[in-house]
């Protein structure tokens, strides 16, 4: 979770130029109608957010399809056109629908020249691949197309997500734009295990990435646990983190050319340089790197780490 900045332009930018691709003139004009209402849902978005309440806005039932008589919802019917606005136009790379698709890029982009991170803004991980909606535009059709609900993702992030929509029984994921916890160091790892790989004489060592249980907090802490736990965050992380680990800084570490021969309080103090240097470069606090780098620089005995029979 790493906070991307806010785009520069709004629904009232986005929603007109979409609309105007579709080509029958009734449903254009039903879309023409009820742009004040999608404006105003807007709005309230924008509350609630400011009050940490998102799990209030409701999923309108003026926009529920009627069905038919075999419980099917109509596909033809106006309401579906909302997300055929994403669908059609604002996410599809044709020239043609150039005016809108370069919402759609601005979004991708602005993550990237715009912050620090050129990474995902759930996992700080992976690169940004895709556009997210952080509430799902099935439920919240109105939103399909506005900018405030749309955030660089990665594939994975986005995959894990799903069909996401707050529910006020949990706590409500963290929004990239709006929920700021980029300055407090919340994200910690330890060593799970350490595994003797017979065969090959030598050792893997097991992580395992967590939230810290912080008193202090700009956010209820347990938003930032559920979206950790909800995206599958610590799968990600510490797949890299492992094979980072045990096929490069393990081997460093077993180098008297490297890092072998250094006494272990220098070790520790070369960790934490480490750390501080991502965070310099723009890494973030929460990096999976910069907190691996930070529990190292922790250690007191590094002998722990040279038993490996390398
Ligand atoms: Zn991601």
């Amino acid at each position: 979770m790493f906070q991307k900045p806010l785009p520069d332009f709004t629904i009232q930018d986005t929603y007109p130029v979409c609309i105007n691709y579709i080509d029958d003139a009734g449903i254009k004009q039903y879309m023409v109608d009820i742009q004040d209402h999608v404006y105003s849902q807007s709005e309230k978005y924008l509350d609630l957010i400011r009050q940490s309440k998102l799990e209030e806005l409701d999923i309108p039932t003026i926009f529920n399809i009627p069905m038919d008589v075999n419980g099917k919802r109509s596909k033809t019917h106006e309401n579906n056109w909302f997300v055929k606005l994403y669908k059609y136009y604002f996410s599809k790379n044709e020239q043609r629908y150039v005016d809108a698709n370069q919402f759609y890029n601005r979004i991708k982009l602005d993550g990237v020249v715009n912050n620090n991170s050129k990474r995902c803004c759930y996992c700080n991980n992976n690169k940004i691949e895709v556009v997210d909606h952080f509430l799902p535009e099935s439920k919240y059709i109105f939103l399909a197309v506005n900018p405030i609900n749309l955030v660089p993702a990665c594939e994975e992030c986005n995959d894990n997500k799903l069909a996401y929509s707050p529910s006020r029984t949990e706590p409500v994921l963290v929004h990239p734009y709006f929920d700021v916890i980029d300055n407090i160091s919340w994200l910690d790892v330890q060593i799970a295990e350490r595994v003797e790989l017979k065969d090959e004489k030598k050792y893997i060592y097991v992580f395992e990435y967590f939230v810290k249980d912080l008193v202090e907090c700009p956010i209820d802490i347990q938003r930032i646990k559920k979206t950790f736990e909800k995206l599958k965050i610590n799968d990600n992380i510490t797949f890299d983190a492992q094979n980072f680990f045990n096929t490069e800084l393990i081997y460093e570490l077993n180098d008297p050319e490297e890092l072998g021969e250094l006494t272990d309080q220098v070790l520790a103090l070369h960790f934490r340089k480490k750390s501080q240097k991502l965070i310099v470069q723009g890494y973030g606090i929460n990096h999976w790197k910069v907190a691996l780098y930070k529990m190292l620089s922790n250690f007191s005995n590094f002998s722990y780490f040279k038993e490996n029979p390398l």
